[in-house]
């Protein structure tokens, strides 16, 4: 087992691998920007490096100050949480080239996933479901015509590089279409800094269901069920739960068979996620991320399961410490995302927190940074805690939820609480009926 971790990165994720780390007595070292010299995850290591100015680039992602703090401290090990340097596989490479610990999966595997057409292949070849679409990505506009004829209007247009929903466009009809690579491109390239672009058939009504998975690196693998992140804005997640109140107990076996087995195939190694869009009964791939997520809670709470502790281990080269047969579905959890932003133009709301005061109970969990007396800095994302409830039904689940963000007082700052307390009273919501559009559409509404 690992002696000494190094946590790079900052917030709730920061505390959420502290947290692991000291319940298997391993140490911690936190780095941190100056903007962060404060902050709950340096308090809570064991020690702290500062490794730059705010700007992630300097700080959080700047890999050469992140090494020289493990050298310093002797880390044996990093755990990268998410964002930042997750998935960079280059990252994990320069780890191991100086004899530190990754936690999180083999680099080539970050690699085939971070790009999307290679982990659309990659999907197709172990079984499971795609979107129709290109094989492959488009080079000319005829080639897109072609294809975009075959699979039939609408078509979406995604970058082969993309995140958090950038570098997507809908083309209606064939005369949609030029414009649509164009924009999806220039939107790429600045983004990302490659303009590669693959079409898939665009799905008008479907629900965003993602599949947990954790692989031991040598043909191990389970799953954990999956979660429902359906309720979104601007393909951002804002609600998740699990299960699915689309699915029932054999599609969730079904499909979530069909990962496992996938990743066995791949002798994946940590955990994982692979999302699916949901349609009228039929699963199709877009794509797999390959680190912790910010919903694993989630399913922690319908399992039991620490999923950053089997993290630990695994990157450590011991066995999972379960088995599929030992991994039960109880109850229902449901997540909030809460946000420091004006809940209704959503714009961020750094600044100080004059009053925090956290709901508690049975089954209410809250993973946050956040405390009274905490200047929310402008410098990263806007996300300063999480609302995490289980209840033994999904309508315990709700009922306590809605309780739970009565509870809920953050002053000084603006937050997504008001959004999230007029959703868990959302007839819709309460009865599981929303796709991945539901959201936008209630709040174009004014609902
Ligand atoms: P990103 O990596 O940018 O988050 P994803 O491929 O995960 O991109 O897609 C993000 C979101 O975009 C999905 O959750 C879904 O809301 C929407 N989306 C992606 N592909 C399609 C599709 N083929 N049809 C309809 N919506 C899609």
């Amino acid at each position: 087992m690992f002696d000494k971790i190094l946590i790079a990165n900052r917030g709730e994720i920061a505390l959420r691998i502290l947290r692991a780390a000291k319940e298997l007595g391993i140490a911690t070292v936190a780095v941190h920007s100056t903007a962060d010299a404060d902050a709950m995850h340096v308090r809570l290591a064991d020690e702290s490096v500062c490794i730059g100015p705010p700007a992630a680039r300097d700080s959080y992602l700047n890999i050469p100050s992140i090494i020289a703090a493990c050298e310093i401290t002797g880390a044996d090990a990093v755990h990268p949480g998410y964002g930042f340097l997750s998935e960079n596989a280059r990252f994990a490479e320069v780890l191991a080239h100086h004899q530190i610990g990754f936690i999180g999966p083999k680099a080539e595997h970050i690699r085939i996933m971070g790009d999307k057409i290679e982990a659309k292949r990659t999907a197709l070849r172990l079984g499971i479901p795609c979107v129709p679409g290109s094989e492959g990505g488009v080079e000319t506009g005829d080639e897109a015509k072609r294809v975009a004829a075959e699979i039939g209007y609408p078509v979406l247009v995604k970058a082969a590089s993309g995140g958090g929903g950038r570098g997507m466009k809908v083309a209606r009809t064939e005369a949609d279409l030029d414009q649509a690579i164009g924009m999806a491109r220039s939107e790429a390239k600045a983004a990302f800094g490659d303009d590669a672009v693959y079409l898939e058939k665009y799905l008008e009504k479907p629900r965003h269901i993602e599949v947990q998975v954790l692989g031991d690196g040598q043909g191990g693998a389970v799953h954990l069920a999956e979660r429902d992140c359906s309720l979104q804005r601007r393909h951002q997640k804002v609600w998740e739960e699990g299960g699915s109140p689309a699915l029932n107990e054999a599609m969730r076996a079904e499909i979530g068979g069909i990962c496992a087995n996938a990743m066995k195939e791949l002798g994946y190694l940590g955990a994982g996620t692979v999302e699916f869009l949901y349609e009228e009964g039929r699963f199709y791939f877009i794509e797999m991320n390959t680190r912790i997520q910010v919903e694993h809670p989630v399913t922690e709470m319908i399992t039991g399961i620490d999923l950053v502790i089997e993290q630990i281990r695994v990157a450590a080269g011991a066995p999972l410490s379960v088995s599929q047969s030992d991994i039960r579905v109880e109850g229902h959890a449901i997540e909030c995302r809460i946000n420091a932003e004006d809940p209704e133009t959503f714009r961020p709301s750094p600044g100080l927190i004059t009053y925090y005061h956290p709901p508690g109970g049975l089954g209410v969990r809250v993973d946050s940074a956040a405390f009274q007396g905490y200047r929310i800095p402008p410098n990263y994302d806007s996300l300063i805690g999480k609302l995490i409830v289980h209840g033994r039904t999904r309508n315990e689940c709700l009922m306590r939820l809605r309780r739970a963000l009565d509870e809920f007082v953050i002053d000084g700052v603006d937050t997504t609480l008001p959004l999230f307390r007029a959703l868990v009273r959302n007839q819709d919501v309460q009865n599981g009926m929303y796709d991945i559009h539901w959201l936008e559409t209630a709040l174009a509404s004014g609902g």
